[in-house]
């Protein structure tokens, strides 16, 4: 037989794992909702074509990370390395400027072959929140909080925010024209992936992690100083906003982030807890993408976390469930259909009622109770089931014998005064 394992830099997600990640789901979700950011969901597979052109050809994502194949009609597709190339295609398609204007947001998994460590994996999840058809300085602002919010609401600790900017196209071409030159001059000095790079994508250059290329880059032309007067404006006042909501920052001269499509504002947040892998948001605003995909004209801006090292950086006290609220013991054919009955009638209540199908003895199936923690239990033997009757209680404490009730099935006020006093069910629940 083949023992058959999971890829490389792929992860199951087993029941008590997910706890954590539906709470954090959860608070994600609730804090979208409060801010009127809708769900957009596109598919996982699509057009390599799409990738080449959204994300850019000189790209380490594109040039080494992507799952491309073909498939049976000969067609080069790409399980997706990000999102945002297909929220683009989608609104595209779809007719974008019938609704210019859209706060979307997306979660799920993204492929990249990468090498796989603590927080990088090769199937890995995704929030992403994309703001379309939004220009001004005041949905920079927007983003940069929610993102900044979510991580808070998350009780994420040693928070940082740093911050760039790209300019728009005319800066950056007139800054990479003076830097090639530079590279020229400096290109042996570099190490070999930076050497690479000055024919392909030059900017990214200014993201290497080499140290001695990060040494020799610090006389480089900055890219700041060849911003136009309106672009140099347009980052001081996001500068000024962020004091004013006192998001503290950092500037980082050199992030430039991975994808071609950025354009002035940059930013990424980072937790010390987090170690070698602490980016956990990375974004941007990218006016250019839309156009460039063949859509209008589109202002857009967004931002992506990595859930799994939301997962890392966030507090066990969200590996905690919903407790079971009762346990329903019951043996016998009657106490087995009046038990099926039952259950279906507590949980229209909202309560977590646990049907034991085991079949097993009365002792076995209160030890699993038991074992669960319920706060109360049910026991049903035929001959309670004869009189259509069954026995609640409070479990595991014996002071609170006297909370012992017997209750008819058809004694809807009997049952939802008893969960009302010990299970704290609140009548507005009942419907
Ligand atoms: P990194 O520098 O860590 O490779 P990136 O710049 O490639 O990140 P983005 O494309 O900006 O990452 O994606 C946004 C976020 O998605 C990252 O900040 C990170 O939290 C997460 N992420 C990216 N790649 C991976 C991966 N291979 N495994 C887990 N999370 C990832
Ligand atoms: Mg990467």
């Amino acid at each position: 037989m083949n023992n058959f394992k999971n890829l490389r830099g792929t992860a199951d997600l087993l029941p008590d794992q997910l706890i954590k990640w539906q709470n954090v789901e959860k608070i994600i979700l609730e804090q979208l909702c409060r801010s009127s950011v809708k769900e957009i969901r596109t598919p996982i597979i699509e057009m390599t074509e799409l990738f080449m052109r959204g994300i850019g050809e000189g790209t380490d994502v594109v040039s080494k990370e992507m799952y491309t194949f073909l498939d049976r009609g000969e067609r080069s597709c790409t399980l997706r390395p990000e999102g945002t190339a297909s929220v683009a295609r989608a609104l595209i398609q779809n007719g974008i400027s019938s609704k210019p204007l859209q706060k979307l947001w997306y979660m799920g998994p993204m492929f990249r072959y990468e090498r796989p460590q603590a927080g990088r994996q090769r199937q890995f999840h995704q929030l992403g929140v994309e703001f379309v058809g939004y220009e001004s300085v005041r949905s920079d602002i927007e983003i940069i909080t929610l993102a900044w919010d979510i991580l808070e609401k998350l009780g994420i600790k040693e928070l940082n925010l740093e911050i760039n900017t790209l300019g728009d196209n005319i800066d950056r071409s007139n800054f990479q024209k003076a830097f090639l030159k530079w590279l020229e001059v400096n290109k042996n000095s570099l190490d070999l992936d930076s050497q690479k790079r000055i024919d392909k994508n030059p900017l990214r250059i200014l993201d290497t992690k080499n140290v001695q290329t990060k040494k020799i880059l610090e006389d480089a032309p900055r890219l700041f100083d060849f911003l136009s007067e309106k672009s140099v404006q347009r980052y001081l006042n996001i500068k000024e906003q962020l004091k004013l909501l006192k998001i503290p920052y950092l500037e980082n001269f050199n992030l430039v982030r991975g994808l071609d499509y950025y354009t002035h504002i940059a930013f990424e947040i980072t937790s010390g807890s987090l170690g070698s892998q602490a980016t956990v948001c990375g974004g941007g605003r990218y006016d250019n993408l839309v156009s460039q995909m063949g859509g209008t004209e589109t202002p857009a801006i967004g931002f992506a976390i990595g859930l799994e090292r939301l997962i890392l950086l966030s507090g066990n006290e969200l590996e905690e469930s919903r407790e079971t609220d009762i346990y329903i013991v019951n043996k016998g054919n009657k106490a087995e259909t009046l038990a099926m009955k039952l259950s279906r009638k507590l949980r229209n209540y909202d309560l977590i009622a646990e049907l034991d199908i085991s079949g097993a003895s009365f002792s076995k199936q209160l030890k699993k109770a038991n074992k669960l923690k319920s706060k109360s239990i049910i026991v049903i033997g035929d001959d309670e089931a004869l009189k259509n009757q069954f026995v609640i209680r409070l479990f595991n404490n014996e002071n609170l014998k006297n909370m012992e009730e017997t209750i008819s099935l058809d004694d809807a006020i009997k049952l939802e005064n008893w969960l009302e006093k010990n299970l704290l069910l609140k009548r507005s629940s009942l419907s």
